[in-house]
């Protein structure tokens, strides 16, 4: 062990990615993770887990974000090409997103370039989807799925003698006590009270999970209708609420979606339910990745900030973690050059 210590703060995707890339920066270093809420109590749990960047997604400039995103597939494509890609829940997964309006030329070049298959949909394909959609491409991309990919990540991270601390942080300065070289908040939404970070908006989602193993290919329709098989499951999404904070699931939102659902695939009838999930996404004009120095009690607090990924957490996770891990970096190359 050497004698730098960092702690990550939050065991959502976020958190758990960005402590298993800290390790193999920093093989030597104590590291902890501390977490009010783990596995199915987080945002991170509701995730339907597709690979699919937002034309919102944003690092503040258009190479920032694309490097999150490439950064982000070759990650993901090579857990997916692990011998133990099932238990970490990482596979390829091929489906339709069907639009009413034309597609972005910029966004479909960005998939073009990233995923194995990426197309427009032929007017037979449009013919068979049930609804009237008029546009559409056909794509095969990555899936995470977070009831698998939440387990895995934190045994690894467990199996690395990285500590996890089950702790509520109300404000940072209780990690004085910890003397931590850096931290890196990777909160979610928990940043908004953590940070006091007024453009940061919880946006509230639901989904159920349902038996229909029969459904193989997703669909991913507008105004948030989405149908995504897991490895167990399929995913009957869903919805946003502005900044809603109820984690209870409503019966008639689920039951709102599941008609929309049974609308674009008439077999889902028949699909038995298997449970309700709710999370509330960290909405951010920018997602924000960065530095920051804080005055803590008369200490100056190093913080890396990784939050605010919207409803494209698992999507960026990797890259945005990377990214995360060189700011770490830069703060402690800054440090050594200051002794
Ligand atoms: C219905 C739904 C579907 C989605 N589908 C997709 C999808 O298909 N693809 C995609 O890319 N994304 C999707 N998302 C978005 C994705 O789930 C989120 O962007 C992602 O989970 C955010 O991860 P996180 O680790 O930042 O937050 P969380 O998973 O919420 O983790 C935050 C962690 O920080 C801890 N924490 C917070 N505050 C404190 C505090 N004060 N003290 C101590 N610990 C604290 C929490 O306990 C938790 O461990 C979806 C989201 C929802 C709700």
């Amino acid at each position: 062990m050497s004698d730098l210590r960092i702690c990550v703060l939050g065991s959502g995707v976020i958190g758990l990615t960005t402590a298993i890339e800290l390790k193999k920066e920093f093989r030597n270093a104590s590291i902890d993770i501390i977490a009010d809420a783990f596995y199915n109590g987080i945002t991170s749990f509701a995730a339907a887990g597709l690979f699919l960047p937002m034309e919102s997604n944003s690092g503040g400039s258009v190479e920032r974000t694309r490097l999150w995103i490439r950064d982000s597939y070759n990650h993901w494509d090579s857990i997916r090409l692990l011998p133990e890609s099932e238990e970490a829940g990482v596979r390829q997964l091929s489906g339709h997103i069907l639009l009413s309006e034309p597609p972005k030329m910029g966004w479909n070049k960005l998939m073009q370039n990233l995923v194995p298959e990426f197309r427009s949909v032929t007017e037979e394909e449009l013919r068979q989807c049930q609804g009237n959609w008029r546009y559409g491409n056909y794509c095969t991309t990555l899936q995470v799925d977070p009831t698998r990919y939440l387990k895995w990540s934190f045994n690894k991270v467990k199996n690395s003698d990285i500590r996890i601390i089950q702790k509520k942080i109300t404000d940072f300065s209780q990690l004085l006590e910890g003397n931590y070289d850096v931290v890196v908040n990777c909160t979610g939404i928990g940043a908004k009270v953590l940070c006091d970070d007024k453009t940061l908006f919880a946006l509230r989602g639901q989904v159920s999970l349902v038996k229909a193993p029969w459904v193989k290919n997703f669909l991913y329709g507008e105004i948030d209708t989405y149908i995504i098989p897991t490895f167990d499951n399929v995913i009957l999404g869903g919805c946003r609420h502005f900044e809603s904070y109820n984690l209870a699931p409503n019966l008639y939102d689920a039951l709102s979606m599941r008609e929309k659902c049974e609308n674009m695939i008439p077999s889902l009838k028949n699909a038995t339910l298997v449970e309700h999930r709710v999370g509330l996404r960290p909405f951010r004009l920018v997602t924000r990745v960065e530095q920051e120095y804080k005055s803590c009690s008369g200490k100056n607090m190093k913080i890396v900030h990784n939050y605010g990924h919207g409803g494209s957490g698992v999507t960026l996770a990797p890259g945005t973690s990377l990214n995360a891990v060189q700011l770490v970096k830069d703060i402690l190359i800054e440090r050594r050059s200051k002794m």
